[in-house]
């Protein structure tokens, strides 16, 4: 059985880059006839904005999306995540780590494709008693591999590329890294497709699964969608949300966008009809170079 999934951060409305990252894993999951789950990743509740996820159930819905299952919300999982935090710190993979920001900045000297490394200070040295302390992956000196099926074949040296990084923070919240190798295995994601942001993220968690005996899904990331500026669509950059009409419109944009053949009169579809269209013919790769910036405004 494969298994897709969808996973937006709640932080606001669903924007046209969040719908291609849907559409693309929809598409491909039920072109195998397997499942496509949802999965809300409210894990740092202080970025989640309230009333995002019931907006995005009801935007997806509108699109014609059906998800198996009910939607997992990454905010009741914590009790998961530190059972396997300490799984990791029983095995001595994970250390306390009390640095402040600014002790990190004075310190790190290398540059890693994420920003300063952070020097290992405390891997050596117990953490200082009674103040918050963050949990930090101790990272191996090897290289770790993955074939993505659309950007090609990836790699990096961990340890210095990316260095010891959090699993939890001082606050208490888990981070994404952590949270989503958690949720993809246990909820059994065979095939991740989503943005090429996530690229880099992605050998950290194929280490993570590693330590934890977990399968490796196919991964899959998807040329992002930038604006008229060159910049990445995100709530940052103030990409509109999706609208309410033009539902047919925007789809048809997306699948373009992901360089899916399409008949010349769809627009004449039905909803319905586009869908079953978009998976009976959903293929990849994609071609990384096409250059199809599309303006925020577009979509609307
Ligand atoms: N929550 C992430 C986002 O909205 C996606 C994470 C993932 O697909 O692994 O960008
Ligand atoms: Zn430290």
């Amino acid at each position: 059985m494969s298994i897709g999934r969808f996973a937006p951060s709640p932080t606001g409305p669903l924007h046209f880059g969040s719908l291609v990252a849907a559409v693309a894993s929809y598409c491909d999951a039920r072109q195998r006839g397997g499942q496509w789950l949802l999965r809300m990743e409210d894990v740092d509740t202080t970025r989640s904005i309230k009333g995002a996820s019931d907006d995005i159930l009801r935007t997806l819905t509108r699109y014609g999306f059906v998800w198996d299952g009910e939607v997992v919300y990454q905010s009741q999982r914590s009790v998961l995540y530190q059972q396997v935090l300490d799984q990791l710190r029983d095995k001595q993979m994970v250390y306390a780590c009390t640095c402040s920001r600014k002790e990190i900045a004075d310190s790190s000297i290398l540059q890693g494709i994420e920003g300063a490394i952070y020097p290992g200070t405390c891997r050596a040295q117990a953490a200082q008693v009674n103040t918050p302390a963050a949990w930090r992956l101790k990272t191996r000196d090897a290289e770790i591999r993955f074939d993505d099926v659309i950007q090609g074949h990836q790699q990096h040296h961990l340890s210095t590329a990316v260095g010891d990084f959090v699993l939890k923070r001082a606050d208490g919240v888990f981070s994404y890294q952590l949270a989503v190798v958690v949720d993809d295995a246990l909820q059994g994601v065979t095939h991740v497709l989503r943005g090429a942001d996530l690229l880099n993220s992605t050998t950290r968690q194929i280490h993570l699964q590693q330590l934890l005996g977990y399968a490796t899904p196919v991964y899959a990331h998807i040329p992002l969608v930038i604006n008229s500026d060159g910049q990445k669509l995100s709530k940052q950059t103030l990409a509109q949300a999706l609208p309410a009409d033009n539902i047919k419109a925007t789809l048809i944009a997306a699948l373009a966008f992901l360089q899916q053949p399409l008949p010349e009169n769809m627009h004449l579809f039905s909803l319905n009809d586009i869908w079953q269209w978009a998976i009976s013919h959903w293929q990849l790769p994609l071609n990384t170079q096409a250059k199809c910036a599309i303006n925020g405004k577009m979509a609307t």
